[in-house]
């Protein structure tokens, strides 16, 4: 069995305010951003350990948030079967993608450490890849990060068995991916801060529940995101400044104001037309 975690940062166990997660902003103190990171490699830690125990052959661990660098390899859990990959974009075959060694042949598609998406009431940090985008709708359902990289993922039929992240971003995954198994680590106070138990307990929760998701995922109970093709991808951007410059893109359609729309034929394509993130990119 090969698994592809997918790690953000927002949701992790005791991560609970934005200072530790948004460290390129001003202000932030270095030693709490620090303390961010630390709480990032520890739970990749725990959660690689808890599916290797769960009988995985082969884990891709791969660092996402703010484009990847968080993690520290000579602090990762060593183990030949695990491959980490410093950011999620990479090359594969001699092509640049998102997400390289995601394929068909990995069989479960894992979302730890993420967050609700833009608008949702009651999380911790909610947005939609970019504080840009005030809702991203695919056949005019409003999906978040988890939908649509769960969505990249269903051009290979790679059910999607976990997530972890606040109590917020567990019932939107709940509510989109039936079967899957989720770790709920913190709820939100505010927009800005969370609570919930400390991080030890936190991460034996979530180690828990990648094993179980792991039996899911033999037990057939999970299934691959994929939206009806063709897919109508639409974004409503805060700003018509915003719309206007992706409405230049190729095959953008300008619907009002503030939103732009794309045709997508494969699921791959769900964010690539509006973001670097898709199946043969342009080396930069
Ligand atoms: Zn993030």
């Amino acid at each position: 069995m090969k698994l592809f975690m997918l790690w953000d940062m927002e949701g992790v166990s005791g991560i609970v305010c934005r200072e530790q997660v948004w460290f390129w902003e001003e202000g932030v103190r270095a030693e709490v951003a620090e303390e961010g990171r630390q709480l990032l490699i520890a739970d990749i830690n725990a959660s690689a350990a808890a599916a290797l125990e769960a009988g995985v052959d082969e884990l891709i661990v791969c660092d996402t948030h703010h484009g990847g660098g968080n993690i520290i390899l000579n602090q990762m859990l060593q183990d030949p079967r695990i491959t980490y990959l410093e950011g999620a974009r990479g090359y594969q075959d001699g092509k640049l993608r998102w997400m390289p060694g995601l394929d068909e042949t990995v069989d479960g598609f894992l979302v730890p450490g993420h967050h609700a998406m833009a608008g949702t009431t009651g999380a911790f940090l909610p947005h939609t890849w970019s504080l840009e985008w005030a809702d991203f709708r695919v056949n005019s359902r409003s999906i978040g990060e988890m939908g649509i990289e769960a969505c990249f993922a269903g051009h290979w039929d790679i059910p999607v068995i976990f997530a972890q992240g606040d109590e917020a971003a567990c019932r939107e995954a709940e509510a989109m991916f039936p079967g899957i198994v989720t770790a709920p680590v913190k709820r939100a106070v505010d927009r800005e801060a969370c609570e919930g138990p400390d991080p030890a307990a936190a991460r034996r929760l979530t180690a828990e529940r990648v094993a179980e998701a792991v039996g899911a995922l033999r037990d057939g109970r999970c299934r691959p995101f994929q939206p009806t093709l063709p897919m109508t991808v639409s974004v409503r951007m805060v700003s018509p400044e915003q719309a206007e410059v992706v409405a230049a893109k190729p095959g953008v359609e300008r619907k009002d104001e503030y939103t732009v729309e794309f045709v997508a034929e494969r699921h791959c394509d769900v964010v690539g037309w509006i973001v670097a993130a898709g199946l043969d990119m342009e080396p930069t």
